[in-house]
């Protein structure tokens, strides 16, 4: 059974594909954004469910195209639904561990992290008023060694486009489409669009974020964030500002996390490339 609606049913997988994929124009064959060429990964083996499920992902955020790569992978057919009309350059850095690089670099995207990621020497610990070092651990090549994976620091919308570039050739993306509702049932599991549209699978899996619509639906609670007193500020600044200056350059030209700590306070600051233009659409009209 195919995802399907009720007040306007989805064509076949196939017409669906080519009708709502969205306006990317995709990169050469074999090769990613930047010319890196793309190894096609052979997931458990390559061994694919004896019954393929028709799923629904809620949010194509870097969860959502995560869990529909693996699903895809073991022969399942993939709907994700976003409500972002674009998915394109929003967000900054984002700090990447080796249990999750390990797991990119199984899904044949070691080169291009490798590439166009910034692996960090260490992490340092300063002092504010000071910028005295009170520790540092390190990380780079000792670290790779150790966990098998390495250390990375990415643009988000890089690893975004990465996990979309991965993704898009296998599944059905449906833009500009938010889930108002879902309904759990065991038998035939279903979502509602704020269109009012109905639309059923198999599977039903909730990545939308941390403010999950899913998540309550389906645990029947609400689970808001707890304020914590605390205030986050984010920005970036141009690498070619901090290689002016003879102080800062140092933070450029050797990689590192750093961390400044004062009372109440943290400061955290990390090189971070922008490598691909990103830019999807919502779908075809
Ligand atoms: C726009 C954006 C920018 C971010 N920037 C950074 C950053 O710079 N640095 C950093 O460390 N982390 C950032 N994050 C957070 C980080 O990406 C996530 O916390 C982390 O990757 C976990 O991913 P996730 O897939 O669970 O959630 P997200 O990455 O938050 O993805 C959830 C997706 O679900 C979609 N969604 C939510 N509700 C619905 C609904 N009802 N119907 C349909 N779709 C829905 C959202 O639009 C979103 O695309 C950002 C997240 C977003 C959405």
């Amino acid at each position: 059974m195919s995802p399907s609606g009720s007040s306007s049913p989805l064509p076949s997988d196939h017409e669906q594909n080519e009708r709502q994929r969205p306006t990317l124009a995709p990169p050469a064959r074999g090769l990613d954004a930047s010319g890196v060429a793309m190894r096609e990964p052979s997931l458990y083996g390559s061994r694919k469910a004896s019954l393929a499920l028709d799923i629904i992902v809620v949010g194509c955020g870097i969860g959502g195209l995560s869990a529909a790569f693996c699903l895809t992978q073991a022969g399942h057919r993939v709907t994700i639904i976003e409500s972002y009309p674009v998915l394109g350059e929003v967000g900054a850095g984002i700090q990447l561990t080796p249990n999750s690089t390990r797991l990119l670099r199984r899904w044949g995207l070691g080169e291009h992290l490798k590439e166009n990621a910034v692996r960090p020497e260490g992490i340092a610990y300063l002092r504010y008023n000071t910028g005295e070092r009170i520790g540092f651990t390190r990380m780079g090549e000792s670290l790779e060694r150790e966990q098998g994976a390495a250390y990375y620091h990415m643009h988000r919308a890089d690893l975004h486009k990465l996990l979309y570039d991965l993704v898009a050739p296998h599944v059905t993306i449906l833009l500009g489409s938010t889930v108002t509702g879902c309904d759990p049932d065991p038998i035939s599991p279903s979502v509602t669009l704020e269109s009012g549209e109905v639309l059923w699978a198999d599977l039903i899996v909730g990545a939308d974020g941390v403010r999950s619509r899913i998540q309550r639906i389906v645990s029947g609670e609400p689970n808001p964030a707890e304020l914590t007193g605390d205030a986050v500020y984010r920005t970036t600044i141009p690498a070619s500002l901090l290689t002016r200056d003879p102080e800062l350059r140092e933070f450029i030209e050797h990689p590192q996390m750093t961390g400044w700590a004062g009372p109440g306070k943290w400061m955290v600051g990390y090189p971070i490339v922008r490598s691909y233009p990103f830019q999807v659409l919502t779908r075809t009209s």
